[in-house]
């Protein structure tokens, strides 16, 4: 795979940016042949373009802002341009690839959390999930990430895939994390010693 940065994104690119780019590409093989436009946008945490032109893919862009850029952004824009790729590969097939990412916001999401852990590192945008999930992101990070690799699993024998994952994860928001346990292990220690 291949980057070209735009003129503004030279500029402001830094060696942490490219470096999360390309440690982030590392887990797309589906893009491995591609050449990536990597812009900046002030406006978004980030935004993607497929472009065709006569039917043929013409180009990949992502933009980012470079500022406080996550891997969850990153992972985010990049799910978008598989997205974008599938639907250029329907203009010749009939039959729709069971393993296609469908497009959508929230879908692009979940397909994002479920690639890797290495995408958990800020809470995805258009997944519901109940505010406290939000403030404490990294005590959840782990299972919604397992509840979005169980809903891509689901959507083939149900429809409603989305809600029953928004569903799951608002029971979740519920439940005692790992580290609220942890806290009450460590109350018990004095009684322990
Ligand atoms: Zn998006």
């Amino acid at each position: 795979m291949a980057l070209r940065l735009t003129p503004q994104m030279k500029q402001r690119v830094t060696r942490r940016t490219l470096e999360m780019l390309q440690r982030s590409l590392g887990y797309f093989p589906e893009l491995k042949d591609a050449v990536i436009t990597i812009g900046y946008t002030r406006k978004h945490l980030g935004s993607a373009t497929v472009i065709y032109r006569k039917g043929e893919l013409y180009r990949l862009i992502i933009r980012l802002r470079v500022r406080k850029v996550t891997y969850h952004t990153i992972g985010h824009e990049l799910t978008h341009l598989v997205q974008g790729l599938a639907y250029g590969e329907r203009f010749g097939t009939r039959s729709a690839d069971p393993e296609r990412i469908p497009t959508g916001e929230t879908q692009c999401d979940i397909w994002t959390l479920a690639r890797d852990p290495l995408f958990l590192d800020d809470p995805p945008t258009y997944i519901k999930m109940p505010r406290i999930m939000r403030q404490r992101w990294p005590d959840y990070a782990e299972s919604v990430r397992e509840l979005c690799i169980a809903a891509i699993d689901k959507r083939h024998t149900q429809r409603q895939y989305i809600r029953w994952l928004e569903q799951e994860i608002a029971q979740l928001a519920k439940t005692p994390t790992r580290e609220k346990s942890s806290e009450a292990a460590q109350l018990l220690l004095p009684f322990v010693i």
